[in-house]
């Protein structure tokens, strides 16, 4: 990470206000996510934001479930939640419910009742939508609006305790019906909801709103930067209402530019519809922009938080390119991925000057960027080897630097060898290549004084394992499909997912560590996939590299 940037805007004010000796000096933020889905790409910027935050000036930062609407959350979520914040890198200080606060905040509501700032009201949502005016006509006050605080206190009670059926009643804050900020026209605090919550059971039947509960809980915990995305923005005055009035904790909250990344969706609702009609394999299918698809694709925590802090912390939306994530892996993978070799789309290549039933073991490194390798492993050598298909041709154009008849070649790690004819089926199609191979030419010790342009990567045939590669593609085929005519998912790319059956690996490869990243030379980042199958190895390509091998 750049250490030498300039600050950025958050960064700015907390350094303000620690000049200024604001909260003794404390910094405490936090990540508050609601558990109706897996976490993306885009909670991955808020999560590296607020612990970044908080780190840099020796803070803390709290996880919150934000569990206030009781029908959609699911444990399930709050399980993979905190396995994505962990896998990240970061330690909450606390993990915390707003599902927690729930008594302090009912007594919150008390208290405003009893301030005359808040009102039960018996409209429907509709009267309520009718008569809260217009940006241009400020909204008209009904009968409910002056009950008095005795009334209220009492029916706010009995919505509680169960008295009325879902929708019969709201509570609302009393502010200002002709305020310009729409939101500051006596906004919803509490409804009534029966239904089963999570954690707190059958307590209650009258939930919180967001707004009503977000700031509060932020108080409750003593939160000093509360960071949240821009559309709050118009939200952030009722935020500082409710403090005030409360007269407790004064929370700020500070809005920034969500992350938007193209050729794909981020919105929950839309990953869950991909998951729920099987568009994709789950919310971890590796073409995801969840935290978990992208684990399970191969990228590392590394990589994720170097993508975040490259793109910065802007004020204004703008939509941040996929490529650049994909440099990013790239960057951190091409340092720690141990260099394998798999032939995706074999041919194969006889040595017929090589003896036939002779095994040689080759050395070759774990890691030729890394001082010493990384080690290494050994690499059976025979006379039948499989080769990429398409690193032969039979008419091979100019500057063609691989196999066509006549042409040199070194086998990475081993020798150079020259293919002298090829045999077709009776459809005419290529199914086998003789070569001869140059004895002297082996890697580190090649006396041969041949200068060959190629290298290729190959896999004996009596060695071999074999293996399941997924190759995947973007999901969407256009940038931004939620800004699309019609459905989102019109624009699903029906070539996002290749699987290649016939793939041979280097013997080695059938110890793939989980989690690894391997480079199969000259055709990407791979990983082991997460489910094992029970009779074959899965490899993910994270990425493609961005080109062929680098000239020495
Ligand atoms: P979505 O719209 O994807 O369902 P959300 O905002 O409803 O997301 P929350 O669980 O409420 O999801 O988000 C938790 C935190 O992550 C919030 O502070 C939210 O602002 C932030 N966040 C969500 N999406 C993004 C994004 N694309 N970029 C940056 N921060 C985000
Ligand atoms: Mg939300």
């Amino acid at each position: 990470m750049s250490e030498e940037r300039s600050l950025n805007f958050l960064e700015e004010i907390v350094e303000e206000d620690l000049a200024a000796g604001k909260n003794n000096g404390r910094v405490l933020t936090r990540f508050p996510p609601e558990p109706n889905g897996y976490l993306h790409i885009g909670h991955a910027k808020s999560i590296c934001l607020n612990f970044g935050l908080a780190q840099r000036y020796g803070g803390q930062t709290n996880l919150r479930f934000d569990d206030t609407n009781p029908s959609k959350e699911e444990t399930e979520y709050v399980d993979s939640i905190k396995e994505d914040v962990k896998w990240l890198g970061f330690n909450w200080a606390n993990e915390f419910y707003a599902s927690d606060y729930f008594d302090n905040l009912y007594e919150f509501a008390v208290g405003l009742i009893k301030k005359g700032l808040a009102y039960v009201d018996d409209s429907t949502a509709e009267e309520i939508a009718s008569q809260k005016g217009t940006p241009t006509e400020p909204g008209t006050p009904n009968q409910y609006r002056s009950r008095s605080v005795e009334e209220n206190l009492q029916l706010f009670a009995e919505m509680k305790d169960g008295k009325y059926p879902d929708g019969a009643k709201v509570l609302r804050a009393k502010i200002d019906l002709a305020s310009p900020n729409m939101l500051m026209r006596d906004p919803l605090m509490y409804r009534i909801k029966h239904t089963h919550h999570h954690r707190t059971g059958d307590k209650w039947c009258i939930y919180p709103m967001y707004d009503f509960a977000h700031g509060e809980s932020d108080a409750i915990e003593e939160i000093t930067h509360s960071v949240c995305t821009l559309e709050f923005v118009s939200h952030r005055e009722l935020y500082n209402w409710f403090i005030e009035k409360l007269d407790i904790f004064p929370s700020k909250q500070y809005e920034f530019a969500r992350l938007n990344l193209n050729y794909t969706v981020m919105s929950k609702r839309k990953l869950l519809q991909l998951v729920e009609e099987k568009q994709v394999e789950g919310w971890d299918d590796p073409r995801m922009p969840t935290i978990s698809g992208l684990r399970r694709r191969g990228y590392t925590p590394a990589s994720i938080r170097e993508f975040c802090e490259r793109i910065g912390v802007a004020k204004r939306e703008n939509m941040i390119d996929v490529s650049l994530l994909e440099f990013c892996i790239r960057e951190d993978l091409n340092k720690t991925a141990w260099r394998r070799m798999a032939v995706l789309d074999p041919i194969k290549m006889v040595i017929t000057n090589y003896p036939e039933g002779q095994t040689e073991m080759l050395f070759s490194e774990n890691n030729p960027e890394v001082e010493g390798g990384e080690g290494g492993r050994e690499l059976p050598f025979s006379n039948e080897l499989w080769i990429e298909r398409e690193d032969f041709m039979e008419e091979p154009p100019k500057k063609f630097f691989r196999l066509g008849v006549g042409l040199m070649v070194r086998l990475k790690s081993a020798y150079i060898v020259k293919c002298e004819s090829f045999v077709k089926d009776a459809d005419g199609h290529v199914t086998e290549i003789h070569c001869t191979y140059i004895p002297e030419s082996k890697s580190q010790n090649d006396t041969s004084g041949i200068h060959v342009k190629g290298t290729i990567h190959w896999v004996s045939v009596p060695h071999a394992k074999t293996a399941e590669v997924r190759l995947y593609d973007r999901l969407f085929k256009v940038e931004d499909p939620s800004n699309e005519d019609g459905d989102f998912k019109d624009y699903i790319n029906p070539n996002s997912l290749q699987v290649l059956n016939n793939v041979y690996i280097e013997p080695d490869l059938a110890n793939a560590i989980p989690g690894k990243g391997y480079q199969f030379m000259r055709k990407g980042y791979f990983t082991v996939d997460k489910n094992p199958a029970a009779d074959k190895l899965v490899f993910n390509r994270t990425v493609t590299l961005k080109d062929g091998w680098v000239k020495k």
